[in-house]
């Protein structure tokens, strides 16, 4: 079968089922692929062919033997901040080039558990920190819908693997948009849980009070298979939260569009710097939506000036206690020839880490020094109080809230935009990540130069399945999320 990559996630586990196919031969298929396409693309920074063929025989063995559950011997691409026993994690950092953990983050673990067959591990910006997967260490992903563009980031391998059809679907983290801003970039639907839902444990930290795990896929429904494997309690992580979880796919249909009360954020569509054809398709999807029977209702934010600032100060001030573990001292990168211990504590950072990175750990190491401590750091934490109690206020009046999910479409590859200009281009989800709300992007179209422009719903607390349900109604009336770029029809 040549056209494997083409099946959705439902038609891959019935298929896997009925024996139309083997994990085996998909697994050979989806291989052949990253051989051939990858070279292009550079999302993948390590394809573990072995270990998946291996794993894809024992998958076969589960479904013979009727052990087999929904998603067993299906492909998954892991985004490189998920610790994987045995196998390289980067966290896209020369710092941890040579980096092989000795365990599993959770949520490969419960993957391996379903037993999901790892492809390899894709290519984000360093420790998460940026929006371009324009990585230092490893190259440049592409955007597959056009090459000369990014993909997003900071999870812009997953988006990529999946918009190349290189994988069926992929996790992707997000701290302020890591997951929303590449789907939405490569034209994928891509779910930024709740803070808590998603375990932590194994995912190396960047911001640990928004840092959280999702699944980046074509579909809402295909992204509701792998969020009923990745969510969850887990003891390894204080900040998951015992919340019974739901069972996403079941719940699809379960939220009705009619009566649905949408709101929109007036300050949201008076940004400067929204591109006219974002913003063009943003509104015809909420037409779409009230067409479909949705109550659009014009809403206020009125913190939305304070977002940029707020979680420029808190992510970086995280980030900066966070990587003090990486000295060259434990594991990871040690420089040459050090003449003292400050010496390699210097140039083993200095080396080790990209200048994206060294400009976090510089601003979060300032906001938190003794001085500036309450005139930055803790201004921000009750800045982002308020942040968090103006969604709330919202929610008291809609049940959804819209936006779009980055004020333009993929940046060129090399379009050096200065650090603050990168950082405005993430007004619209660093909110929800500084409130710990769930968020998810959706396709709803294309701009001039035939990119993926994306549609961000942003829900109440723990309401995961209403925000995967109102995108699954949307994309049963629109077809936009089955749109493929044409390298994903090629074959291998
Ligand atoms: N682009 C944002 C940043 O650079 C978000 C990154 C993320 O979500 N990991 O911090």
């Amino acid at each position: 079968m040549s056209d494997l990559h083409r099946l959705s996630i439902r038609e891959l586990s019935e298929g896997l089922a009925q024996a139309k196919f083997s994990s085996r031969e998909l697994t050979e298929h989806y291989l052949k692929r990253i051989a051939k396409i990858d070279t292009q693309v550079q999302s993948y920074i390590t394809v573990t062919a072995e270990q998946a063929l291996a794993q894809a025989d024992a998958a076969d063995a589960a479904i013979k033997a009727g052990h087999a559950t929904t998603l067993t011997g299906l492909p998954i691409a892991h985004k490189d901040i998920f610790c994987t026993q045995g196998i390289k994690t980067t966290a896209g950092s020369k710092m941890l080039d040579n980096f092989v953990s000795p365990y599993d983050a959770t949520v490969v673990a419960k993957g391996k558990a379903a037993g999901l067959v790892t492809l390899g591990k894709v290519n984000m910006d360093e420790f998460a920190m940026g929006s371009t997967s324009e990585n230092p260490h490893f190259g440049s992903t592409k955007n597959p819908w056009n090459l000369e563009h990014v993909p997003g980031g900071s999870s812009g391998g997953s988006a990529a693997v999946v918009a190349a059809d290189l994988a069926p679907f992929a996790t992707g983290t997000d701290t302020g948009g890591s997951i929303r801003q590449p789907a939405s970039f490569c034209g994928l639907t891509g779910l930024k849980p709740t803070y808590g839902r998603v375990s932590r444990f194994g995912m190396i930290a960047y911001a640990s009070s928004m840092d959280q795990g999702g699944p980046m896929a074509r579909s809402a429904e295909d992204c509701a298979y792998l969020m009923n494997v990745m969510a969850g309690h887990d003891a390894k992580d204080s900040t998951s939260v015992q919340k019974e979880v739901d069972d996403y796919v079941s719940n699809l249909n379960d939220t009705s569009v009619k009566d649905l009360r949408i709101g929109i954020p007036k300050q949201y569509f008076n940004v400067q710097g929204l591109d006219a054809d974002v913003k063009a398709r943003v509104e015809e999807s909420l037409k779409k939506l009230e067409e479909m029977g949705a109550i659009l209702v014009e809403i206020n934010l009125n913190m939305t000036e304070a977002y940029v600032p707020t979680y420029y100060l808190i992510a970086p001030a995280e980030a900066s206690s966070n990587l003090q573990r990486f000295d060259g001292v434990r594991y990871g990168y040690r420089c040459e020839n050090p003449v003292d211990l400050m010496d390699l504590y210097k140039r083993s950072r200095s080396e080790g880490f990209g200048t994206e990175v060294q400009r976090r750990i510089l601003i979060g190491t300032y906001a938190l020094s003794a001085g500036y401590y309450d005139a930055y750091y803790v201004k921000a934490q009750k800045v982002r109080r308020l942040i968090q109690q103006d969604f709330l206020k919202a929610f008291e009046n809609v049940d959804v809230i819209a936006a779009p999910s980055a004020p333009t479409t993929a940046y060129k590859i090399g379009a050096n935009l200065s650090p603050t200009e990168m950082y405005l281009g993430d007004i619209y989800t660093l909110a929800v990540n500084l409130a710990g709300l769930p968020a998810i992007n959706a396709p709803v179209g294309f701009d001039k130069n035939n990119l993926p422009v994306g549609l961000q719903l942003i829900g109440n607390y723990w309401s995961e399945s209403q925000l995967l349900s109102v995108v699954h109604q949307y994309q049963q009336a629109t077809d936009w999320h089955t749109k493929r770029a044409a390298i994903a029809e090629e074959n291998a």
